[in-house]
């Protein structure tokens, strides 16, 4: 039976959290002198000199709308990056417990396991690149608290079937992460619905991709209230600058705009394929959900280089297990790509 009481760090379950003076004040007031901030202002035009909401509240309502959760079932972090630190150090004992991944993947998992020395397990996907469901069983132990699962998945591109992700939360008694970085240019649906479904469910989501806010850094776990109330506890209190809220909350008014650049980056990614399949330094293009394409070539390693001589900067994925010969190519404007093709099809690759 999951049970969050039992999975959390016992020194968190603990924690009395910090008590920002903005967090324990929050009526309307005529003068506050209550932060230490600096009433006389700044050099800035623009009135930096408070701190901004702890909670966000503003964005979650909004969020919240758009997703048909609660405020509550949401946090904010600076990118999804600190929610996936955030999530190893609430439920992570270092040197006890373990996380599982299944390679190749996104490398924050391991990174911020190891920044915690916490232990990584490892199921990696198939040929195919799809789930090992036999590994991943054999793979988890008593000391297992997390699974991280990448859909659609950084490098390869391809999303998991929902039924098997949800197969895999019914069946594991720790927290499953469910990255969902790059589910705007999938047809798939987005997990968040099931977090009513499956208390131990974490699904994130980053406003670094499909918005195309990487610089605001703005990431989002959605989850249990229960799982948002433990984020909560362990953040840091103002997370969040002033800056990024509001240009997030204008980004969120401007839904529509996101929702064209989608469609235009899918039609790029379309005739990219196609552009690529013609080249003979290509030998396999794999099936791709996202903004990038995973390209099998002859010689990774050369025609790597030979890019960079270009100016043209994409990532050699070809040290990566299961990518061998591998370059991971982000979709850029049309314009870029076919500056890329042109170079590619030059005689000095072949
Ligand atoms: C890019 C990416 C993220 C985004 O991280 P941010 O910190 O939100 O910029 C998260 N997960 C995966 C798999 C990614 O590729």
């Amino acid at each position: 039976m999951f049970n969050l009481e039992k999975l959390v760090r016992e020194n968190i379950r603990r924690l009395k959290p910090y008590s920002s003076a903005r967090k324990e004040f929050t009526g309307e007031a005529r003068i506050f002198l209550d932060a230490n901030e600096n009433s006389f202002g700044s050099p800035l035009e623009r009135n930096y000199n408070r701190y901004p909401d702890p909670l966000q509240w503003k964005i979650k309502q909004k969020i919240a709308e758009i997703n048909s959760v609660e405020p509550n079932e949401i946090f904010i972090g600076n990118g999804s990056d600190e929610a996936i630190d955030l999530l190893i150090r609430i439920f992570c004992e270092p040197r006890k417990d373990n996380i599982l991944i299944c390679p190749p993947t996104y490398g924050m998992y391991e990174v911020s396991a190891d920044i915690n020395d916490v232990e990584i397990k490892r199921a990696n996907l198939t040929k195919d690149f799809q789930l090992d469901f036999e590994k991943i069983e054999s793979e988890i132990d008593e000391n297992t608290k997390m699974l991280f699962i990448c859909s659609p998945n950084n490098p390869t591109g391809n999303g998991f079937a929902k039924f098997e992700i949800s197969n895999l939360a019914r069946n594991f008694n720790g927290i499953v992460v469910v990255d969902e970085a790059y589910i705007h240019f999938s047809d798939e649906e987005s997990f968040i619905t099931e977090i009513n479904n499956l208390p131990n469910l974490v699904v994130l989501q980053t406003f670094s991709k499909a918005w195309g806010l990487a610089g605001l850094r703005f990431g989002l776990a959605f989850a249990s209230e229960e799982i948002i109330e433990l984020f909560n506890k362990v953040k840091p209190p103002y997370n969040i600058s002033e800056i990024a809220q509001e240009a997030i909350l204008d980004a969120l008014e401007n839904r529509s705009e996101m929702e064209q650049t989608i469609a235009d980056i899918k039609k790029a990614r379309e005739k990219l394929i196609e552009n690529l399949s013609r080249l003979e330094i290509v030998t396999k293009i794999y099936p791709t959900d996202a903004n990038f394409v995973l390209v099998k070539t002859i010689d990774a390693e050369k025609i790597y280089k030979f890019l960079l001589g270009e100016k043209i900067v994409v990532r050699n994925r070809n040290n990566v297990e299961l990518c061998e010969g591998c370059l991971r190519i982000t979709v850029g404007t049309p314009d870029e790509n076919d500056k890329l093709i042109e170079s590619l099809g030059q005689n000095r690759l072949r």
